[in-house]
């Protein structure tokens, strides 16, 4: 099978080969036509099975269909797994000249606030400094939000995010896509899933 048989739009496909991307790994295959289609999705996939690219290439592609405001956002445990993350989106979306920002602890906030002002499609960060902005950053807001992912859900779970995250929430539209990726289904992320997918198709690599 290749990305074009799959849906995805040939621009996308170009910036998938130019990454080297030749074939859409398993989890690719399973969760890509299904986010095409308007689906909210638990994807239960490791590190390494291409799980990023699975969630981007649907956002992107629903972005490059329908650009708004800011579109998305990727909430991820770690700084290191945001900016990886956000690298990819970069890469993937540099044809439909995607803007991201990153929002993590440990860099200085007013240069996340100036690159908020400057109008993102994608944030990528992580939930507590998420919470910061919507609470500190003047102007930001998440009204217009029509994807939301949260990667490695097992792990943003087991740092105690759960407060932010229900904070994230309440206060994006319901009407949205998410997606939800876990190594693992614990009762925490069955929880999470509950609290905020809509039907969701479940896919497991
Ligand atoms: P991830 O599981 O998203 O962390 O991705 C693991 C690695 O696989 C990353 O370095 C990606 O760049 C790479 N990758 C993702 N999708 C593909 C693909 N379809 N073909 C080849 N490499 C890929």
């Amino acid at each position: 099978v290749t990305f074009e048989k799959l849906g995805v739009d040939p621009q996308i496909v170009e910036a998938c080969k130019k990454l080297g991307f030749k074939n859409p790994t398993e989890i690719q295959r399973k969760a890509i036509p299904e986010a095409l289609a308007g689906k909210d999705i638990v994807g239960l996939a490791q590190t390494g099975s291409g799980k990023t690219a699975a969630f981007s290439i649907p956002m992107l592609q629903a972005l490059l269909a329908k650009p708004s405001g800011l579109f998305g956002l990727v909430l991820a445990p770690t700084r290191e797994l945001a900016v990886q993350i956000s690298d990819q989106i970069e890469a993937l979306g540099a044809v439909i000249g995607v803007k991201c920002a990153v929002l993590v602890g440990g860099i200085d906030t007013m240069s996340q606030s100036m690159a908020l002002a400057k109008k993102p499609h994608i944030i990528v960060g992580t939930p507590g400094r998420v919470v910061y902005h919507l609470e500190n950053t003047k102007g930001f807001n998440l009204k217009t939000l029509k994807y939301f992912v949260m990667d490695e859900a097992d792990r943003l779970l087991g740092m105690d995010f759960e407060e932010e995250i229900n904070t994230i929430l309440k206060v994006i539209p319901k009407d949205r896509n998410t997606f939800l990726f876990s190594a693992t289904m614990t009762s925490k992320v069955a929880k999470l899933q509950r609290a905020s997918l809509n039907d969701p198709v479940k896919i497991q690599v």
